[in-house]
């Protein structure tokens, strides 16, 4: 669609960031862009809402801006994951492999209920492994994923495949 093309259009390519040989992909010009930032927000907003969630899970730290968006507009709490050390209250952790060692997402253990139906949004499916934590996350909380809404997917890196049966939905395909 037009509108894709121009979201699409807007995104940056930046080589070498942040380490030599990795082209990252900018969305910050979508931010800068009322138009496109709202539109942005349209598009993820009616993907969420297809899977009636009762809490927003955004990830570390470009998922907050998309998911909070997300969450205002459906009337639903928002659930932020954070890497170690961020949040002050007691916090679930999940460790999860980097390119070079590992990580750990954290939530607090009060956020999402067991059994609330959740929907994970972020920027970016690159391995999946920040997706996957944070699926095992909402696993431990006990409560239902409905579904992964990224911005961008990076389709030769195979991410999905970390993903098991869950629905995802990606804006654009790379
Ligand atoms: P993964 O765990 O390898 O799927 O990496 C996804 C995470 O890294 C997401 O939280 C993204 O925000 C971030 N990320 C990886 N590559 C890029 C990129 O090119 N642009 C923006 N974010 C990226």
């Amino acid at each position: 669609t037009p509108e894709l093309a121009a979201l699409s259009a807007a995104i940056r390519d930046v080589p070498d960031f942040p380490k030599p040989g990795i082209l990252f992909k900018d969305i910050t010009p979508i931010l800068n862009d009322g138009a496109l930032f709202q539109q942005t927000i349209d598009t993820l907003t009616a993907a969420a809402a297809n899977h009636m969630p009762n809490k927003i899970v955004g990830i570390d730290a470009r998922g907050f801006i998309f998911g909070a968006a997300v969450a205002d507009r459906l009337g639903v709490g928002f659930v932020p994951m954070r890497k170690k050390g961020k949040l002050p209250w007691q916090t679930l952790s999940q460790s999860y492999a980097l390119e070079y060692g590992e990580a750990i997402l954290e939530v607090h253990e009060d956020a999402i209920l067991p059994g609330e139906r959740v929907v994970i949004v972020d920027d970016l499916l690159a391995t999946g492994g920040t997706a996957a934590a944070a699926a095992q996350l909402i696993s431990q909380l006990n409560a239902d994923l409905a579904s992964f809404i990224f911005l961008i997917e990076l389709e030769a890196l195979q991410g999905r495949d970390l993903l098991g049966e869950t629905t995802i939905t990606s804006l654009l395909r790379y």
